[in-house]
Parts: C-alpha cells; sequence; structure tokens
C-alpha cells in the first residue's frame, strides 16, 4: 500500500497533495502570501480604474499561485486577479486551494467580488482559509450556501424532454 493510499483510507477527505492534518490558519504564513499577492499586483493592468489588485494563495502541495487584475478597454471584460490565480492553479499542476488573500491599490486586504468567490470555491471548498479586513475566515462565511460541485453531482429527478 502506498503512502497516499494509505491515507484515503484513513481519510475520507483525503486528495492527492493535501496538507496533513488540519491545515489551520496559525500554520499558514500569511505574511509570505501577502507578499506574494503585493508582488503580482505590480504586474496588474488597470489603466481604466486605476485599481491594480493582486491575489495569491497557497496550494495543497506548498505552491503559492498568483494573478493581477486585468483590464480591457471593452470594461466589462475585464478580468479580477482570481481569474489569473485560477488559471495559474490548473497551467501549475493543479490541486486544492488552502489559503488565500488578495491585496488592491494600498497593499491592504480587499474581499474577493461575488464572481470570484465562486471561482474561489470550486479550487478551495469550503475549508479554504481567506483572510479578510476582520481576520482569516473559512469560505462558508465568504460565501455562504454556496452552490458547487456537489450540486451538479447529485441526482436532480427525471430528465426534461
Ligand atoms: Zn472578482
Amino acid at each position: 500500500m502506498t503512502e497516499q493510499s494509505q491515507a484515503a483510507a484513513a481519510d475520507p477527505d483525503f486528495y492527492p497533495g493535501r496538507v496533513a492534518g488540519d491545515a489551520g490558519p496559525e500554520q499558514i504564513d500569511w505574511t509570505a502570501l501577502r507578499a506574494a499577492a503585493r508582488l503580482i499586483k505590480e504586474k496588474a493592468y488597470a489603466p481604466y480604474s486605476g485599481f491594480p489588485v493582486g491575489a495569491a494563495a497557497l496550494v495543497d502541495d506548498g505552491r503559492i499561485v498568483t494573478g493581477c487584475n486585468v483590464e480591457n478597454a471593452s470594461y466589462g471584460v475585464g478580468l479580477c486577479a482570481e481569474c489569473g490565480l485560477v488559471s495559474s492553479l490548473n497551467a501549475t499542476g493543479g490541486g486544492r486551494l488552502v489559503a488565500f488573500t488578495c491585496v488592491g491599490p494600498d497593499g491592504e486586504s480587499l474581499m474577493p467580488c461575488g464572481r470570484c468567490r465562486q471561482l474561489l470555491y470550486e479550487f478551495g471548498g469550503p475549508e479554504l482559509l481567506v483572510e479578510t479586513s476582520h481576520g482569516i475566515v473559512p469560505m462558508t462565511q465568504v460565501l455562504p450556501d454556496a452552490f458547487g460541485p456537489s450540486d451538479l453531482s447529485r441526482a436532480t429527478g427525471p430528465t426534461h424532454t
């Protein structure tokens, strides 16, 4: 039995690359995450709003993925920093988001917008820890009663014709 299959047998929530045990807020290097978010914020393309945003997240295998907002002359198609972050997550090997932070122009914590809360939920689930201006909170507080992948897997009755 491999180490991973033993872990999977012992823990129904196991998935490859998961941080062993419960990764509580105190085990996360939030200073490093904020630094990564502030660094990537400098790469933002925000000529229209003048509101650069940087986001950084810890992945369950220890990677840090980042993203910055990218605006467009056609304002409505601008991309939030979280869009780049989840793209980077998948482009660099996938995995689950464990901890997330986002900073605005002043380098201080910024809440993800509604759309991005859904993006984060897809890749971090209810356990994802999110840094906010009022502390570290789980995704269940950032996006209560979330719709997620498990809702799609439930049977919904006869197929409509
Ligand atoms: Zn957003």
